[in-house]
């Protein structure tokens, strides 16, 4: 029996993560968030001093890339994969609001992409995996037997990012939250490269009045639905 590769793509704070976690767990599936791959790369910029104010030069942060490693560990107890860089576990860090306000603008660097996207194909090359992206569908796994794109309204989005920072004891206004949510967008849809596009196959779930189990509900009968592939369970 094979397994097959789910690809999950939307826009930012729209719930991708907790449902593509969700199915994976219920699948027995390895689960891959692959912005936080790029959250990493920003967050060691900003840690080493590249990104300063804002800005940075495109040179100095891929001569850092050398220098990062990556990886995920499944936490049984929260039964998520967790981020590490460099063997520091750096979950709570890259959620940070600053690494948000720079993340679309490092992730828009081609060497950052490249390296990063060969680091995603080599996880999913055994199939059995759910990543969510912006770019998973379209181009990281242009073959993936499932492909989902996620859409909310705006101002729910905002409210669950809000929610998250608060119950991390990170204090932000609602308005900056929901700028940050916006920018984010208009980058990754406006970038040259792999930008945030529904896939043609893709399948639409906008969640706005959902719970996350009917989400849930919802993308394992899709599963189900795909048949010929006798998924493993
Ligand atoms: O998913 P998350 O919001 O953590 O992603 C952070 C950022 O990483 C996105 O806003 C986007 O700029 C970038 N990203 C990307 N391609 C992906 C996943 C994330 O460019 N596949």
């Amino acid at each position: 029996m094979s397994k097959i590769t789910i690809a999950i793509d939307g826009y930012s704070s729209c719930g991708k993560s907790t449902l593509a976690k969700a199915l994976a767990s219920h699948l027995h599936y390895t689960y891959v968030d692959s912005g936080a791959m790029y959250r990493c790369v920003t967050l060691y910029a900003l840690r080493k001093g590249v990104i300063k104010d804002g800005s940075f030069i495109p040179d100095e942060v891929i001569k850092l890339l050398s220098e990062i490693k990556l990886h995920f560990e499944f936490n049984s107890q929260t039964k998520t994969s967790e981020t590490f860089m460099n063997g520091e576990h750096v979950e709570k860090d890259i959620r940070q609001m600053i690494v948000s306000e720079n993340v679309s603008r490092i992730s828009a660097i081609h060497e950052v992409r490249v390296q990063m996207i060969a680091l995603q194909r080599e996880m999913g090359k055994n199939k059995g995996i759910v990543m969510d992206g912006r770019d998973i569908g379209s181009n990281v796994f242009p073959d993936a037997e499932l492909k989902v794109f996620m859409t909310s309204d705006t101002d729910v989005r905002t409210q669950r990012r809000y929610d998250e920072y608060k119950a991390k004891g990170q204090n932000v206004a609602f308005s900056d939250v929901k700028a940050n949510l916006l920018s984010r967008d208009y980058v990754d849809t406006h970038r040259k490269e792999d930008p945030l596009i529904q896939a043609k196959d893709a399948i639409v779930l906008d969640n706005t009045e959902l719970s996350r189990e009917q989400q849930l509900e919802f993308v394992v009968k899709l599963v189900h639905d795909l048949t010929p592939y006798n998924i493993d369970r």
